[in-house]
């Protein structure tokens, strides 16, 4: 999977995503995250990137033209137009069966907003799909950029150990994970359930499988109200 990023701020993504498994899966090849400088794509006088909205208010707002040249250069480049996101806390929170059909796609293009926002018409123009982080604002795009690109990578073929890392997790099926345990069996008094010491795989397996319904339901009982 390749994902571009438009931002006005790329030098704060290399920090985060070039480290621990996104940055082995980048150095890999499983994944690509290239992150293009809006900036470089403002060609009017004053090389502008936002200006003061139309009507009055607070703030500033990015302007259409220098994201269209920018995101019409990256599908020239792929020779394809990857499906364009615009992060936005008005757009559909973002969720594991979200992420599941996007991490099928070859090619994902995410736009990073700042100050106020974006000029509606470039959105109504270019934008496939808006995603929210969640039900509040951050100052800009870039952080839910690297959820979104995080939780998309993970789920590529070869960027964890083995499909179970994730297929095995929180809300993967619509459950919470089970409660795990390391060494030692006893800490601080206190011993790891002994059915986990057993060696007995189908008593495990079942184990797991009612604690993980067990946690669900006293943590998130909106979740197994959704799956029943
Ligand atoms: N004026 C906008 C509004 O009220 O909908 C908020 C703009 S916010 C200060 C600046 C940028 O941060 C947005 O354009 C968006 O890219 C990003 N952003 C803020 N909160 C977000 C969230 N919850 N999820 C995704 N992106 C968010």
């Amino acid at each position: 999977m390749r994902i571009d990023i438009i931002t006005l701020f790329p030098e704060m993504f290399a920090p985060v995503m070039g480290e621990s498994i996104i940055g082995r899966a980048q150095k890999s090849g499983a994944v690509e995250i290239v992150c293009h400088q809006l900036r470089d794509y403002a060609f009017d006088k004053h090389r502008r990137v936002d200006d003061t909205p139309y009507g009055g208010g607070m703030g500033m707002l990015m302007k259409a033209e220098p994201i269209a040249l920018c995101f019409e250069d990256i599908c020239e480049k792929l020779g394809e137009r990857p499906h364009f996101v615009y992060m936005s806390p008005q757009g559909r929170t973002l969720n594991q069966g979200r992420l599941r059909e996007l991490a099928e796609l070859e090619n994902i293009c995410i736009l990073c907003g700042h100050y106020e926002g974006v000029d509606q018409r470039l959105l109504d123009a270019f934008i496939d799909e808006e995603i929210s982080i969640g039900d509040y604002v951050l100052t800009g795009g870039e952080i839910p950029a690297m959820v979104f690109a995080d939780a998309l990578c993970r789920m590529v073929p070869g960027v964890l150990t083995n499909n179970e890392c994730f297929t095995e997790e929180s809300h993967f099926n619509g459950l919470l994970e089970y409660p795990q345990y390391t060494k030692p069996s006893v800490w601080r008094g206190v011993e790891v359930p002994e059915v986990l010491l057993s060696g007995h795989h189908a008593n495990i397996d079942k184990w797991r499988k009612e604690k993980a319904y067990e946690i669900t339901l006293s943590k998130r009982p909106d979740l197994i109200d959704k799956s029943s």
